[in-house]
């Protein structure tokens, strides 16, 4: 287990064996008989084609790009190189070809009217970008030749890039998978996000095991995947006053106004050379200093609203649901939809049409509750700039919004969105006044109404999103039954059926499955003798596969992928932990955000039983068993004191397990620190099982688990989520199940709070594990009780009811993989049944139902 802090490696690349060195470029001879305009390889035909490797024509071009970018952008010198510089340039280069493609994409949307979608998301959770770049544009190859050529290699240059981490998890990585579809799909929408100057938090773990948090500071060098847009700068407000006009119309004045700037990121589609982007926003002072106070000799004060101006993009918030009300947070929000709304009206004025067409030419996606307040602020707009009376203003706005919901259902307190954004609060109270039309009880109308009573009142963003939005979505088929019948059960009743509906979450098959497992994508294509992009663009495609099943020859090779992708873990722990693993062994990973819903505590007591049961058994009985090696990885979030003493006690129990010499052969445990999603793209390919084991009804989707299939591993999980909806793809006798059901849920936790049951009674091997961990056999006894006693007390996530169905189903497991040739078959059955979960089909259903856009191909 690492666990000494290494203060070198904060900021450094993740995942990267660290080393420098100082090189010259070789191979590079100057083509001097070359005369002309530098050709840019724009992205391979060929490659996309025919799948065939590419030929090297171009590879000359490439390295004289690379070499011109080390030699002009980096002023550098060819033989004082590092890999970090070769990385930089090697990315300007492909840069350059993105540029291309991107100006032609935006210069053709331009051409004639066409209506976009626009996708606003507080978070991008976009990983590495060159990898992605290469494989998009089909330069993977020409590129790794050219740098090979240049003494160095792809792979080295690679890992030299840091994720790009503006996002916690899930519902970030959703809105990165959804811009490589839009874009591989020539649907023209663009991102609306912020650009956090420190991204995700990184994770350290301490000397005694717990989690600590450094600063992640993802520019410190520059990004070569960025362009500033100094020219495209907003002013946004906050604070003032309000005050009416004429009826409904009113003028907003006074408070602090800051600037946004905006910064683009080109998004490659695969296999096209259409290229969308994704804009994020940083803020800034609008004017600098104030001068006055300047003068003054008041040099902190002049500084100060700077520095508060800079702030409002300063960090990414991990979301921590302890943490509501904050005022930056609001803040955020507001600033990030006003710029980004402002930004989509001048383009939208930039086709000359009336007001009233808006909807026609624009659609917007709200990635949850975050961007709720664009809908105020598209009224604010329409009313008191474009003079548009307040009904048809509504109209508009509730043909333009589409909402998707996640999770939780945040609320603002009236007083402090009054002082920070008057206006809107004025513009929320006359939607209140305008649904008092509204029929029906009293009761049900103040379940529905924006303003929940109280001290203070609060207004409720879910209800804002959607009765301001034309349709509102859950994301797996039981999230959108739940959401129908409970929260939104009134809003069902009053608009009708049909204004909700489901879409479940996919992922892209590009980095899940051919950039994260290259190995696997290129067996898929040998045996479907299909080129890459084939299925790549066409998931349903891999059903193919189910005529091999049977196939030895294949199952072989397909084991083979699978121990490739073990042996490449394996060293990833090695050189970052020093731990040897044994790769015969069965790789069990659970991989997510630190939450008790996602119940990792459930996992390591799980472990810990296992453990115990190795113990009390014979030399020759451990003979028997079949090794098998536990990976977690995942963050907390920093307030979160519950989530993080399950680290801690992960990493203590690990240290403890992984020394013992009876059982240590048999069983492994490795906590690996920083999640992220390079991180994830190594793990994932070399799973063989992977829990996805949330409390029923409690997880929307997930979108790992469909990470996991799509490469092979199988599922031990609840019937939650997507999970649902995997199994009836693959069939559950593929799926390892366990656990009550959502309906069950409810009068569980009814009989936790009314009529307890000591644990001992309700589920002694429970029991035991909690009292080994309580007596201090895993290190600092007492530590762990604030943990334990969320399971003796009221176990709202009913460990203690689905422990004894847990521990059966890992038995399950452990038989089932036993017979390795049956296991062969359900995971080649479990990748072939993946097609429905990519984010293709995903994209397709928005663009269908939602934003009636259409694919647009670059000639
Ligand atoms: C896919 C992904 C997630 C979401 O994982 P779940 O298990 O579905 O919660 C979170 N973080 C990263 C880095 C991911 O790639």
């Amino acid at each position: 287990m690492t666990s000494i802090i290494d203060p070198s490696t904060i900021g450094k690349p993740q995942n990267t064996a660290r080393r420098r060195h100082v090189r010259t470029l070789t191979g590079y001879t100057p083509d001097t008989d070359e005369k002309g305009k530098e050709k840019w390889p724009r992205g391979d035909e060929k490659v996309w084609k025919d799948g065939l490797r590419g030929v090297d024509k171009d590879v000359p071009d490439i390295t004289r790009s690379v070499v011109h970018h080390v030699q002009t952008s980096l002023a550098r010198q060819a033989y004082n190189l590092d890999e970090a510089g070769a990385y930089q340039a090697a990315a300007l280069s492909v840069r350059d070809n993105l540029l291309v493609n991107w100006n032609e994409t935006q210069l053709h949307f331009n051409s004639k009217p066409t209506k976009r979608a626009y996708y606003l998301s507080l978070e991008f959770l976009m990983g590495r970008t060159l990898d992605n770049a290469l494989l998009n544009l089909g330069l993977k190859n020409k590129y790794a030749d050219g740098i090979t050529k240049l003494g160095f290699s792809l792979e080295d240059l690679l890992e030299q890039e840091r994720d790009a981490a503006l996002g916690n998890g899930g519902l970030g990585r959703l809105a990165a998978c959804y811009l490589d579809s839009s874009a591989s799909q020539e649907l023209p929408v663009w991102g609306y996000g912020l650009r956090y100057q420190y991204g995700i938090f990184q994770q350290l773990i301490g000397p005694d095991g717990s989690q600590l948090e450094a600063p992640d500071p993802w520019l410190q060098h520059d990004n070569p995947w960025e362009l500033p847009r100094s020219d495209v700068t907003y002013d946004i407000r906050f604070y003032g006053h309000s005050e009416r006009v004429d009826g409904m119309k009113a003028v907003w004045s006074g408070g602090q106004e800051v600037l946004a700037v905006a910064y683009d990121v080109m998004i490659p589609g695969y296999a096209t050379k259409n290229t969308n982007n994704l804009r994020l926003w940083e803020s800034k002072p609008k004017r600098g200093f104030d001068l006055n106070s300047f003068n003054a000799g008041d040099y902190e004060r002049a500084v100060e609203s700077s520095n508060s101006a800079a702030a409002i993009t300063s960090v990414l918030y991990p979301n921590d649901h302890t943490t509501f009300g904050k005022e930056l947070r609001l803040k955020q929000q507001y600033f990030w939809t006003a710029a980004s709304l402002a930004d989509i009206l001048r383009r939208f004025k930039n086709l000359d049409k009336p007001i009233s067409e808006f909807p026609e030419y624009v659609s917007i996606q709200l990635n949850d509750t975050h961007p709720t307040l664009a809908i105020p602020e598209l009224m604010r707009i329409l009313l008191d700039e474009e003079d548009v009376p307040w009904d048809a203003a509504w109209d508009i706005v509730t043909r333009t919004f589409f909402f998707t919901n996640h999770t939780v259902l945040p609320k603002w307190p009236v007083p402090l969105m009054q002082h920070l954004l008057p206006r809107h609060m004025q513009i929320i109270f006359d939607i209140v006044t305008v649904e008092k039309k509204f029929p029906g009880d009293r009761e049900k109308l103040a379940r529905m109404s924006l303003i929940e009573e109280g001290f203070p009142q609060n207004v409720r963003m879910a209800n804002l999103a959607c009765i301001g939005s034309r349709k509102v979505n859950g994301v797996a088929e039981l999230h959108s039954d739940l959401l129908r019948a409970t929260i939104m059960k009134d809003f069902v009743d009053f608009f009708g059926i049909s204004k909700f509906f489901n879409v479940t979450n996919g992922i892209t098959p590009r980095r899940w499955l051919d950039q994260c497992n290259p190995l696997l994508s290129q067996l898929i294509a040998d045996t479907l003798k299909l080129p890459k992009a084939t299925f790549l663009k066409d998931l349903t495609r891999l059903e193919g596969l189910l005529k091999f099943e049977d196939d030895p020859n294949f199952q072989k090779k397909w084991a083979a992928v699978k121990q490739s992708n073990k042996e490449r873990l394996a060293h990833y722990v090695q050189v970052t932990t020093g731990h040897i693993i044994n790769t015969k062994a069965m790789f069990d990973v659970q991989i997510k955000r630190l939450h008790e819903y996602k119940r990792q505590t459930l996992n390591i007591l799980g472990v810990i039983h296992r453990y115990l049961a190795l113990k009390a058994m014979t030399p020759e009985e451990r003979k028997k068993v079949n090794p098998k090696v536990v990976f977690f990885a995942g963050k907390a979030a920093p307030g979160y004191y519950i989530a993080k003493l399950t680290i801690r006690l992960i990493v203590n129990a690990a240290r403890i397990i992984n020394e013992d010499p009876e059982t240590k052969d048999i069983l492994s445990l490795f906590f690996l620190p920083d999640y992220s999603v390079s991180l994830a793209e190594i793990l994932i390919p070399a799973s063989d099982i992977s829990q996805h084991i949330s409390t029923a009804g409690t997880e929307a989707s997930g979108t790992s688990n469909m990470k996991f299939c799509l490469n092979g591993g199988l599922l031990l999980g609840t019937v939650d989520g997507a999970n649902i909806e995997i199994a009836e793809e693959v069939g559950e006798q593929n799926v390892f199940f366990f656990g009550h059901l959502t309906p069950a849920v409810e009068d569980l936790r009814y009989q936790h709070m009314y009529h307890p049951v000591p644990i001992e009674q309700k589920c002694p091997g429970l029991a035991k594990v909690i009292n080994e961990v309580s007596a201090g056999r895993f290190g600092d006894a007492g530590v762990y009780e604030p943990l334990l006693n969320t399971i003796r007390q009221n176990d709202y996530y009913l460990l203690t009811e689905d422990f004894d169905s847990y521990i059966q189903a890992l038995k399950l497991v452990d038989e089932a993989y036993q017979d390795r040739t049956e296991w062969i078959k359900k995971s080649i059955r479990t990748t072939a049944k993946m097609g429905k979960f990519s984010s293709d089909r995903a994209i397709q259903d928005y663009a269908q139902e939602c934003w009636n856009i259409e694919s647009n191909k670059l000639p």
